[in-house]
């Protein structure tokens, strides 16, 4: 059985990461969808909330999970038997970065290979960070944000701009 991971934020999950996971599910037995925990990014949901969202979302996928870890992505790989990393590329910026974490990956576990399914083009500039910007700022997000999810993403922009606008 060929298993893949799909490591990322996810903070949240949007139409960019849905597309991949889509496409990935067709490819492999099992896809793992895994909330890394980075400990670098402040997220505006918990891991709770994002695996949530993640699980809602992939509700018609039968051959996909989420699950979420805090360690080397390495390590999970080798603990889950699973054969492949799955990245998202995007125009520009994730290139170089994501090639460098592809050698450090091979380099702590020799077996596993990273996979690089590139962005479709309505979401090559989408980013969990640019949907919460755009947010912020009461921009229409439909094209963005799976329908799902939606409302609860709203309702936590508005609190947390009422929570800014109190600390003022
Ligand atoms: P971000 O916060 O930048 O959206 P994540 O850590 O949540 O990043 O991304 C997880 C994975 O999904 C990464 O491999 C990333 O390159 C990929 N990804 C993110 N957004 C998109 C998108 N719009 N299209 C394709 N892949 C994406």
């Amino acid at each position: 059985m060929k298993i893949a991971v799909y490591p990322g934020s996810f903070d949240p999950v949007t139409n960019g990461h849905l597309n991949i996971i889509e496409r990935a599910s067709k490819l492999f037995d099992r896809v793992i969808v895994c909330v890394m925990v980075n400990c670098e990014k402040k997220p505006l949901f918990s891991l709770e909330e994002r695996e949530d969202f993640l699980r809602r979302v992939c509700a018609h996928l039968p051959n996909v999970e989420i699950d979420s870890f805090d360690g080397l992505l390495a390590e999970y790989a080798k603990e889950n038997h699973c054969c492949t990393i799955i990245k998202g590329l995007r125009a520009g910026s994730d290139f170089e970065k994501e090639f460098q974490m592809a050698m450090i990956n091979r380099k702590l576990n020799p077996a596993l290979e990273s996979l690089f399914l590139t962005a479709e083009h309505q979401y090559m500039y989408l980013s969990s960070s640019a949907v919460k910007e755009m947010g912020f700022y009461g921009a229409d997000l439909t094209d963005f944000l799976p329908p799902q999810i939606l409302e609860q993403f709203q309702q936590r922009i508005r609190n947390t701009s009422d929570n800014k606008e109190i600390k003022k």
